[in-house]
């Protein structure tokens, strides 16, 4: 089959590798109708994430057709529509129980083999899907592919996000960071329940669009984030921040426009040794500090229904499609935010 793998550092390589097998009796293969590239996946193409083996087929979000099942597979059938959250899980395990689905004791990333161990990604042809019956969800016919694999990452961190800001309906609320997943984490703000949401970038179409879901929109190059917070809240600071990011620069500006008692809620992936803020200036600010990967496959049955209900059309952010053949000038408009590029999916 076709698919994109990690080169190094820089270079992502549409080539041919082998079909993806049964491996054990609870793994499906599916037939990947659209993948998508991901902020994460950024961190791998510019080195700041490591380890990653050269071969290893990227790509962790998709949404597509089984075609094949194991033997112990029940739930899931050859012919279903499926779509994946960005990694696995057993469904049974303390984790799982508790909604921790993104820390179950067998979860594996998708787009991630290291030393030769690990599981191939989804932007190809074909991917193998471990666990299948606890890790995948079928999705109306009604429902746009494109949209459910949303659903699998962007749509469920964004919501994650916005949970762990515990948001009350009189606060006000920062979101740094206006890509694929800040975009997601200001519509959640909004559901459940925030009624001020300024929406923190420095590039204008995102803005726009964070504007088009309800934000108020703060362009950093022409305002002071912090000013426009401290304005809004008599001198306070944000009751929670949303930092959609993953950088020193975007945890630093999530501090400042926090609220002495307020909640930073961080979704961004964090490379970093050390925090951007020490424990002193913590301390000082009586901070409530959330961060970690999101457990999408919790949030996904709720989120695929509100699909359709939801006034929000989160597949207004997808603004380029490309051919799994163009995988690399994908890989760099994506990256460069060239072209007005928000969210950029792959048609195999
Ligand atoms: P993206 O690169 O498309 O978007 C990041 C946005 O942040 C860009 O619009 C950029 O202009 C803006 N930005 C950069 N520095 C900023 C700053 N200092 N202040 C304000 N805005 C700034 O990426 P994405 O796909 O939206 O992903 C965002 C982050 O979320 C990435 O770190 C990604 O790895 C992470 N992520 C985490 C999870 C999770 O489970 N926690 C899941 C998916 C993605
Ligand atoms: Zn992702």
């Amino acid at each position: 089959m076709n698919a994109l793998v990690f080169e190094n550092i820089g270079h992502i390589a549409h080539t041919s590798v082998a079909d993806p097998q049964i491996l054990h009796p609870a793994d499906a293969i599916v037939k990947v109708a659209v993948s998508a590239v991901c902020g994460s996946d950024l961190h791998v193409y510019h080195g700041r994430e490591t380890g990653l083996d050269a071969g290893t087929v990227m790509g962790h979000e998709f949404a597509g057709q089984v075609v094949e099942t194991g033997s112990n597979v029940r739930r899931i059938k050859a012919g279903d529509w499926v779509v994946s959250p960005f990694t696995t899980n057993c469904g049974q395990c303390y984790y799982c129980r508790i909604g921790l689905t993104c820390r179950c004791t067998q979860g594996q990333l998708y787009g991630w083999v290291q030393n030769g161990h690990g599981l191939h990604g989804a932007q190809a042809q074909y991917v193998r899907v471990p666990l299948a019956d606890s890790t995948l969800l079928t999705f109306d016919a009604a429902m746009p592919p494109e949209a459910a694999l949303l659903v699998g990452d962007v749509r469920a961190t964004g919501y994650y996000c916005a949970v762990q800001a515990g948001i009350l309906p009189d606060g006000v609320y920062a979101v740094v960071g206006c890509g694929p997943v800040g975009l997601m984490a200001v519509i959640a703000a909004f559901e459940l329940g925030a009624q001020q949401v300024f929406a923190i970038d420095t590039i204008e179409q995102r803005l726009q669009l964070a504007q088009q879901f309800g934000a108020t929109p703060v362009n950093a190059t022409l305002q002071n984030p912090t000013a426009v917070l401290h304005e809004a809240t008599q001198g306070r600071g944000a009751d929670a921040v949303l930092e959609a990011v993953g950088s020193a620069n975007a945890m630093q500006l999530a501090y400042e426009l926090l609220r002495p008692g307020g909640t930073i809620s961080s979704v961004g992936v964090h490379t970093t040794e050390t925090f951007a803020f020490s424990p002193i200036e913590a301390y000082d600010k009586n901070v409530t500090f959330k961060i970690g990967r999101a457990p999408a496959r919790h949030f996904m049955p709720q989120l695929l229904n509100a699909y359709f209900t939801s006034p929000y059309n989160i597949t207004d952010i997808i603004t380029h499609r490309f051919s799994l053949q163009q995988g690399a000038e994908a890989y760099r408009i994506f990256d460069a935010k060239e072209d007005g590029c928000i969210k950029a999916v792959l048609l195999p």
